[in-house]
């Protein structure tokens, strides 16, 4: 690592990938003893780096121990500690992730435009769930009257509604970018309880054997 200036990362901040410049590392090692023999062996690398782009600091985690070990060498376990994602989203469909990584790129661009982003995730959410209503109000209603949304949720809709309406018309609302980063993790909540909650919940009844009565996606129905 420390022949190393750069690493090649996403910046979480800001969307940028490419190289991140390493400005601190913190190497820790640890040994478990028997006696005089070394039993065990792990080490966690610690990286601090800087995009050039934003000049926002992410760290970044390395951890090997003798576990790991491969016929091609070692192998790590690698993440971004800082800045973390909540959720881990594996079962959203393509082109909404994309929308909600567009929200977060934009969030630190313009707010007016990330509000009209975060908006535009909202939309695709209520029309993949079968909506074919013809305004977000409609859909949202909708979304929360069969139970797709909970009403707790769509208080927080209600809230984007209002505000991607405001950055639409490019009204100066007076809010501030912690408001905007408030708003994407009232998206992030929805996208997790929608997409990735059922399909934790049906993980773990089929480990342990359970039938679900109903594991099909809850999706509108057409009328
Ligand atoms: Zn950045």
């Amino acid at each position: 690592m420390e022949d190393k200036k750069y690493l090649l990362q996403t910046c979480k901040h800001c969307g940028n990938k490419g190289l991140l410049k390493i400005v601190a590392d913190y190497k820790q090692h640890f040994k478990e003893m028997d006696g005089t023999d070394v039993i065990f062996t792990a080490d966690t690398c610690w990286v601090l780096l800087e995009c050039p782009v934003c000049k926002g600091i992410s760290l970044y985690k390395s951890y090997t121990d003798d576990t790991m070990v491969t016929p091609y060498g070692y192998e790590s376990d690698v993440s971004m500690e800082y800045p973390g994602n909540k959720y881990d989203y594996k079962h959203v469909p393509e082109s909404i992730l994309k929308s909600y990584q567009a929200a977060v790129k934009t969030s630190k661009v313009d707010l007016n435009v990330c509000l009209i982003a975060i908006r535009a995730v909202l939309e695709k959410i209520c029309k993949e769930r079968g909506s074919k209503k013809k305004n977000l109000e409609a859909m949202l209603k909708e979304m929360v009257n069969k139970n797709i949304l909970p009403e707790t949720l769509d208080q927080c809709s209600f809230l984007i509604r209002k505000l991607g309406n405001s950055g639409a018309h490019g009204d100066d609302i007076g809010m501030s970018q912690s408001d905007v980063l408030e708003l994407i993790d009232f998206i992030e909540t929805i996208l997790y309880y929608i997409y990735e909650l059922p399909i934790k919940i049906a993980n773990v009844n089929d480990k342990y054997n359970l039938k679900l009565e109903n594991k099909a996606e809850k999706t509108l129905e057409c009328e």
